[in-house]
């Protein structure tokens, strides 16, 4: 059994990225669960990132069991699942542009959200014929339009499945496959994220429910929001351990401020973790400014 915390190497973490892992982490350990760290590299990676956010993460007291997993080295995994789905019929080609979805998807009996089903019945003519002119994606054949999971925090939770890519034009696998497959594989069986992600989680459960995988525990989270109530990024400020360093706040003091937002003990984590009671989390989001001050 494990919790996880799987960031994108894209830049320095956040208190709203701390804060989250700071969950996962009081999440797995209150329940006697492993915590892994899963780097999410297939995308969009800056150079030095990875390193930077380890130290990040270490700076505010968190440990993890292992070495941290890289999707960049799990690629025979993805493949392999997407082979077993291909296999049984479960996936097309596709070989839409952005703008060919958004036209059809604009059509008056479209579901909203849902891909057009342009390219799911393509005959074997037509299929090759748009080989020649575009790489495909490849898309879920979905057999459902919703699917409910349970959360945590927000209870029963149904939403929306289409037919979402799984591998992308470029060939590297989606995060919508890659995410399912790895805590499978990880044995992941509690996932605490943003909630930010609480709307794709239909569709990666429904993914993992083909792949024969059970359902893990959910916890999406409220996010950090910026005094304009839009989510925290680096252009508001003061917002990561590097930056708060530079005006004196040290890593252990950002730690004591997210404890505080989450009515917690905030001299230590352990005494955090002694507290913990997921049921007396805020539901709220948390809305940082100045922290420095
Ligand atoms: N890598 C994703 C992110 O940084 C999180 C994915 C997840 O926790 O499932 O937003």
């Amino acid at each position: 059994m494990a919790g996880r915390y799987a960031p994108s190497p894209t830049g320095n973490l956040h208190v709203g990225n701390l804060r989250t892992a700071i969950l996962a982490w009081l999440f797995a350990r209150s329940t006697g669960r492993d915590f892994l760290l899963r780097i999410e590299d297939l995308d969009r990676v800056r150079a030095g990132s990875e390193a930077q956010q380890i130290r990040e993460l270490t700076d505010i007291g968190l440990d993890w069991d292992g070495t941290p997993a890289r999707q960049s080295e799990r690629l025979a995994l993805y493949e392999h699942a997407i082979d077993s789905l291909t296999a049984r019929g479960l996936t097309f080609e596709c070989f839409c542009t952005r703008r060919d979805i958004a036209e059809a998807a604009s059509a008056p009996h479209a579901l909203p959200g849902h891909y057009p089903g342009t390219c799911r019945d393509l005959s074997d003519e037509e299929r090759e014929e748009r080989r020649r002119s575009r790489p495909s994606a490849l898309r879920l054949r979905s057999r459902v339009n919703q699917w409910a999971i349970s959360d945590l925090i927000h209870g029963e939770y149904e939403g929306a499945v289409d037919d979402f890519v799984i591998r992308r034009n470029d060939g590297a696998p989606a995060y919508n496959l890659a995410v399912v497959v790895d805590d499978h594989a990880q044995g992941v069986d509690q996932v605490v994220r943003g909630d930010d992600l609480l709307s794709s989680t239909p569709r990666q459960a429904y993914l993992g429910s083909l792949l024969g995988y059970p359902a893990p525990e959910y916890a999406h989270v409220p996010l950090a929001l910026n005094a304009d109530g839009q989510r925290l990024a680096k252009r508001d400020g003061a917002v990561t351990l590097e930056d708060l360093a530079s005006i004196a706040v040290e890593p252990h003091e950002v730690r004591a401020l997210i404890l505080d937002s989450l009515g917690l003990p905030n001299h230590s984590l352990s005494a955090a973790l002694a507290a913990f009671d997921p049921g007396a989390l805020p539901r709220e989001p948390w809305v940082v400014s100045n922290l420095g001050s």
